[in-house]
């Protein structure tokens, strides 16, 4: 749970940081706005993909297939090995489809999670890139893109999540309170 604490303090300390993250993000933002081939110039080496809404909706055990040609268009821009999936759940099927869809891309595991750095210094010295150089993409302001905005790197916040209200209702209207809560908050810190 100390992540969960993280989260608060340091949401409070980079409060200003994530304001400007979210006013600068439109609404509909999803993964599928960011174009690949725009990344080298963009300074981007390197990706930390978050997976629960961002790849699919929350729990699933694969990427939805307009995810799939994303990733699989990143991985002939940035090489697989420049390709990490930084979630607080990686493990279950979802690392099985990716071992056997797209090889080489590795989830960062045995970390403490985010807003914790730790999974972002290990995404940087396996991919052997600069913090600055590493895109971190995620749907919860305080545990990603914190993440991100603490350690140096560049923060993506999906605003538009891939969610499945009909499947699992209870835990989706959860999490959208969650991150509308997230947004609130962050907006309204003086
Ligand atoms: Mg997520």
């Amino acid at each position: 749970m100390h992540h969960i604490l993280l989260g608060m303090i340091e949401g409070w300390r980079q409060r200003r940081a994530l304001r400007s993250l979210v006013e600068r993000t439109p609404a509909t933002a999803r993964l599928l706005d960011l174009s690949p081939d725009e990344f080298g110039r963009q300074g981007i080496a390197a990706l930390a993909l978050d997976f629960d809404g961002v790849l699919a909706p929350h729990g699933a055990d694969r990427p939805l297939p307009e995810m799939e040609n994303w990733l699989r268009r990143a991985v002939a821009v940035c090489g697989a090995e420049r390709v990490f999936v930084l979630s607080n759940r990686p493990f279950g099927p979802r690392v099985d489809w990716f071992r056997d869809q797209l090889p080489g891309v590795r989830f960062i595991s045995g970390v403490r999670k985010k807003p914790y750095g730790d999974g972002l210094y290990k995404t940087g010295e396996l991919a052997s890139v600069p913090l600055s150089a590493i895109l971190m993409v995620d749907d919860r302001l305080l545990t990603g893109c914190l993440a991100a905005i603490r350690a140096g790197c560049v923060p993506f916040y999906v605003r538009s999540p891939y969610v499945a209200l009909r499947s699992s209702p209870r835990q989706e209207l959860f999490f959208m309170l969650l991150r509308w809560a997230e947004r609130q908050a962050v907006r309204l810190l003086p």
